[in-house]
């Protein structure tokens, strides 16, 4: 487990400000980011998309990134060339050399997430990071999610990494404390990796996580439309349990629909904006102790 080469990419939606802007602050501060023994760079990844304050231009970049799709000469949309050139600067993906030994994608949410990671990588560099930044920041919660379309994130491009996902912020703004807590969380991140081989022994190789367990969409009528929107009792309840009989949504016309499941989860990315286009409400996780 060698760490030669980081990568910080930002701008991956082009509507999230937070990771586009501390992109651009460290593409002009290289300093800030210079650790010994490995090279950080700073990939702005949709320019087009930030420029437009568009989340953006064809299709999602963090959805574009999947083998099958980087391998399809027919996939020709402006996402589509972003990922191949990406997988060239962080992968090549299916190759065992990467270019990347972790990635780092910066993410912001609408929904009340505070300070999270979304892991959807099983590497033990992965993990001993999520650890080590889980004992770091105590408010930090970990979210284990294989993604609406498998293997399809930015951040799969390299050997390691994950999406920090900070909340709640609207699209296109930016908050001063998000801003500030996703760059210490970085800072944090690099330092650990200026100090890997002194530290790695002594993480703790178990942490507490939000594992998923399924995806919730809106209520719909037959053409798709909303009938109902997320009930207030619901709203920013994220890492918070649901049982069955609580309130999850609320109709138009004011009647309440309870959550049926049987099993007691939790609420994670409540009211997503980017996710009403996806056909979900919320995710569903449960609570375990991942060893790894
Ligand atoms: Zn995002």
């Amino acid at each position: 487990m060698k760490i030669q080469n980081v990568a910080i990419v930002g701008g991956t939606h082009g509507n999230e400000f937070t990771g586009s802007y501390l992109a651009k602050f460290w593409q002009k501060n290289p300093k800030l980011i210079k650790r010994i023994g490995f090279e950080t760079k700073v990939v702005f990844a949709n320019q087009k998309a930030f420029k437009n304050v568009s989340r953006y231009i064809d299709r999602d970049l963090n959805r574009a990134c999947s083998l099958t799709d980087i391998n399809n000469p027919n996939k020709n949309s402006h996402e589509d060339k972003l990922a191949r050139e990406l997988n060239s600067k962080l992968g090549p993906k299916d190759d065992k050399d990467k270019n990347c030994d972790f990635v780092i994608d910066l993410h912001t949410t609408t929904a009340n997430m505070g300070l999270s990671l979304v892991v959807s990588d099983e590497s033990e560099l992965t993990w001993l990071s999520v650890s080590y930044l889980a004992k770091e920041f105590e408010e930090l919660k970990v979210y284990r999610w294989l993604g609406d379309e498998e293997d399809g994130y930015v951040n799969s491009l390299g050997s390691a990494g994950f999406a920090i996902e900070v909340g709640a912020i609207p699209q296109g703004v930016l908050r001063a404390d998000l801003y500030l807590k996703t760059q210490e969380l970085v800072y944090k991140l690099l330092d650990f990796f200026e100090k890997f081989e002194e530290l790695k022994d002594s993480v703790k190789r178990e942490v507490s996580i939000y594992d998923h367990v399924a995806l919730v969409d809106y209520p719909r009528d037959i053409n798709s439309k909303l009938t109902a929107m997320v009930h207030k009792n619901r709203q920013d309840r994220n890492f918070q349990k649901i049982k069955k009989g609580e309130p999850i949504f609320m109709t138009f016309d004011g009647k309440t629909i309870n959550y049926e499941g049987k099993e007691e989860l939790y609420t994670l990315f409540i009211n997503e904006a980017a996710y009403y286009e996806k056909g979900f409400a919320m995710c569903l996780a449960k609570k375990i102790e991942h060893k790894f």
